[in-house]
C-alpha cells in the first residue's frame, strides 16, 4: 500500500511549466475558493501524467495536493513507490562509491530544477531504472524498489521531519562559517578547523532569508556569496541546535551545487 505522497510542485498543462503548490492557495485565498484556473489541469511534476487536486489550507491542515484516485503515474515515475526509510537509504548509500552519489545528485538537480518544457527531460524517454530518486533495497533476498523523498528547501523544515532521509534541494545563495571548536563537543583535537555551509532560500517578497546549514567537517567550500547555486543533500534533519534545523549528510560529501 502506497503512502500518500506530497508534491510541492506540479506540472501545469496550460504552460507547459512547473508551478508551485503556494501558487494555488494563493489563488484560493484571493479568488474565494475559485481554483478552476488549475483544476483538471495539474499534473504530476515528474511524469506529467498523474492527475493531481488541491485540497485547501484548514485551520488544522496545510494545504496539498494529491493523486486522482482514477489516473496512474507513467512506470519509472518516482511517485509510484513507497518511500524509503532512513536505514534503507543509509544502507544503500553503504554500496555505492562517492562518485555514484555525486552522479545521482547531479542526476536528481537536472530531474528537480530544469523542468520545464524548455528543457524538455521527460522521463518518458529514460529507461526504465534510470530515475535516480529510486533506488533498489533488499527485504530478505528480494529486490524492492523505493523513492527518496525529496524536499525543497523553499518549504517548511518542521520537526515532524526529523529523522527521515531526503534529497533537500533547491535554488539557494551560500556562505562558508567556520566552526569554533568549543561548537564540537570537545570532541575536537585542538587547533583543527571545521566549516558549515550557511543555505539561504528566496523568500516570496525577492530577498534572501537564512534557511539551515550543512555541517562541511574539514571541506572548506569555495563559494561566491553573490551567485545562486543548484544544490542537492542527501541527508535529514538535526534539531539538536534548536528550532532551526541543521542538516546532517547521511555520508561524507553527499551534497552538491553548481
Ligand atoms: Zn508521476
Amino acid at each position: 500500500m502506497v503512502k500518500r505522497k506530497q508534491y510541492n510542485d506540479f506540472y501545469f498543462i496550460n504552460d507547459g511549466r512547473i508551478h508551485t503548490l503556494a501558487e494555488v492557495q494563493e489563488r484560493y485565498e484571493k479568488n474565494n475558493g475559485d481554483i478552476s484556473f488549475f483544476q483538471g489541469r495539474m499534473r504530476c511534476p515528474e511524469c506529467k501524467e498523474a492527475i493531481l487536486s488541491f485540497t485547501h489550507k484548514t485551520s488544522r491542515c496545510r494545504e496539498y495536493l494529491s493523486k486522482e484516485p482514477s489516473s496512474s503515474h507513467l512506470d519509472n515515475c518516482s511517485y509510484n513507490y513507497d518511500y524509503a526509510s532512513k536505514k534503507q537509504i543509509i544502507e544503500y548509500v553503504e554500496t555505492i562509491s562517492e562518485d555514484q552519489i555525486q552522479d545521482r545528485l547531479e542526476s536528481a538537480l537536472n530531474m528537480l530544477m530544469n523542468r520545464d518544457s524548455s528543457v524538455d527531460i521527460s522521463i518518458k524517454s529514460q529507461t526504465q531504472g534510470d530515475n535516480p530518486l529510486i533506488i533498489k533495497s533488499f527485504n530478505g533476498g528480494n529486490s524492492i524498489k523505493r523513492t527518496i523523498p525529496r524536499k525543497s528547501l523553499s518549504m517548511w523544515l518542521d520537526k515532524e521531519y526529523e529523522d527521515k532521509v531526503f534529497i533537500f534541494y533547491g535554488k539557494v545563495k551560500l556562505k562558508v562559517e567556520p566552526v569554533k571548536q568549543a561548537e564540537q563537543e570537545g570532541r575536537v583535537e585542538p587547533f583543527e578547523e571545521f566549516f558549515k555551509l550557511l543555505i539561504y532560500t528566496k523568500r516570496r517578497d525577492g530577498t534572501w532569508g537564512y534557511k539551515t546549514k550543512v555541517f562541511r567537517g574539514r571541506i572548506e567550500d569555495k563559494i561566491d556569496e553573490n551567485k545562486e547555486y543548484d544544490i542537492a543533500i542527501l541527508g535529514y534533519l538535526d534539531f539538536s541546535y534548536g528550532r532551526t534545523p541543521e542538516i546532517k549528510m547521511v555520508k561524507y560529501n553527499s551534497l552538491l551545487y553548481r
